[in-house]
């Protein structure tokens, strides 16, 4: 049954922040989650970007925090918000700002890759909400910009991305800063078992939300592959481009060369596009990221990490140009595009090298993905299999397209073949 935001609880002003944003029921996370927030219990959530995540914790902390009338005091912070990247921190500080500009609170963000200074200049007033990357956090701290004994609550946003991102040991010392005796609000894409490790280590006796069946992804997404050469790939990525008419395309990359490289390619075919990863300026990111979202640029080519928290209504068509290693990425990936309701595009490359990423995500999805045809590039699934064959020494079985069983998986089989996710490198904040 779904509860309204009136019976939600919410004080007047946040519902009026609520109602200026234009929402007007509860998303599910939101429903589940608000309601433990606002008791002051634990909560482990298991939600994606796109669900309304953001709003399950900044809506009941705002609450939470303007009932009281202690603000907090000169370098002080009230509630800690720690994301991944700083497109993540960036996005979550502006709802986070939306959801108490009817009460006295003050927020603000920090993150690396830009001046320090402004950012200790903001803490020296208290700050009753910070979101913050956890390098910049820590280098704040040093620097005596910000102190903890205030602390009420802590929100570890996307926490299974911020291990994948090597910052296990920056949230172990900030852990060690902050009052033992606070709120924790954890939320993830996925419930790992290193997920499950951290929140027993940081939690008490969370209450456990999931609104998204594990793992699944969203039916307003159409999916296929195209089996292609590597070689073919740009030209692939062009028709599709071309042929579809497409204005508005998220392209993924597996590294920060390969993004520059195609992003390069395709403006030399005189379609508008921009490369974002880790070596590119805070700057340089946000201006792309604007122009990709007014439109003035087609195509935005990201690797996984630069492209996390990207938050594009409706995106219509994503691109893996690489397959991720990870294969819940792909569904951190796919899970941009069909969002409200539209329907989205998600359309992956898969060369003979990519055939155990394929299944394993397949696996991890529990569906077969169509494949498409795309007429002089795309190599048939039998060409294929027939060009795999000696590699992997398997008996020479042809392997079915699109309406084919022979790769499909049973969504209700365990998958033995899963792997842990691999630490990838911590990038630069
Ligand atoms: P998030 O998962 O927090 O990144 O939110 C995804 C998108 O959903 C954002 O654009 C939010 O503004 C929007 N959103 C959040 N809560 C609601 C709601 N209750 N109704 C409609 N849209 C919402």
């Amino acid at each position: 049954m779904s509860v309204s935001f009136s019976e939600l609880g919410l004080s007047p002003a946040v519902m009026q922040a609520i109602a200026d944003q234009g929402y007007t029921q509860p998303s599910p996370i939101q429903q589940e989650a608000i309601g433990p927030v606002l008791t002051q219990k634990d909560v482990m959530a298991a939600a994606q970007t796109g669900t309304g995540k953001t709003g399950a914790f900044a809506l009941p902390i705002v609450h939470l925090l303007s009932e009281s009338a202690h603000r907090a005091s000169p370098n002080q912070v009230k509630a800690l918000i720690l994301t991944p990247t700083r497109e993540l921190a960036a996005q979550v500080a502006e709802s986070v700002a939306a959801c108490h500009q009817h009460t006295s609170l003050r927020s603000t963000v920090v993150f690396g890759g830009v001046s320090i200074n402004p950012q200790m200049k903001q803490l020296r007033r208290g700050c009753d909400i910070l979101v913050a990357t956890p390098g910049r956090l820590l280098d704040l701290f040093q620097q005596n910009a910000v102190k903890f004994s205030e602390l009420e609550i802590l929100v570890l946003d996307e926490a299974d991305r911020m291990l994948d991102m090597g910052f296990i040991h920056d949230i172990k010392r900030i852990m060690k800063l902050i009052p033992a005796k606070r709120q924790t609000l954890l939320f993830s894409a996925t419930f790992s078992d290193d997920i499950r490790q951290l929140a027993k280590q940081f939690t008490n006796n969370p209450v456990e939300v999931s609104v998204t069946p594990k793992n699944s992804t969203a039916p307003s997404v159409e999916q296929a592959i195209v089996h292609v050469q590597k070689s073919n790939k740009t030209a692939l990525l062009i028709k599709l481009i071309q042929e579809n008419k497409w204005e508005q395309v998220l392209v993924f990359s597996r590294t920060k060369h390969g993004a520059n490289r195609i992003a390069k390619k395709l403006e030399t075919q005189g379609i508008k596009s921009a490369a974002i990863h880790g070596n590119k300026s805070q700057g340089a990111r946000t201006k792309a990221l604007a122009e990709f979202k007014s439109k003035d640029l087609n195509v935005l080519v990201a690797t996984d990490i630069a492209a996390r928290g990207i938050d594009i209504d409706r995106l219509p068509n994503v691109i893996n140009f690489d397959l991720p290693h990870v294969p819940e990425d792909y569904v951190h990936r796919i899970g941009r595009t069909g969002r409200a309701g539209a329907t989205g595009h998600a359309v992956s490359f898969v060369t003979d090298e990519d055939t155990k990423q394929l299944k394993d995500i397949q696996n991890l999805i529990g569906k077969h993905i169509d494949v498409l045809e795309v007429k002089g590039l795309s190599v048939s699934g039998i060409a294929q299999a027939a060009l795999k064959a000696p590699k992997d020494k398997r008996p020479k079985k042809p392997r079915r397209t699109s309406s084919g069983s022979a790769n499909r998986t049973n969504p209700d089989k365990p998958n033995p073949t899963r792997t842990r996710r691999q630490r990838t490198k911590k990038p630069s904040e």
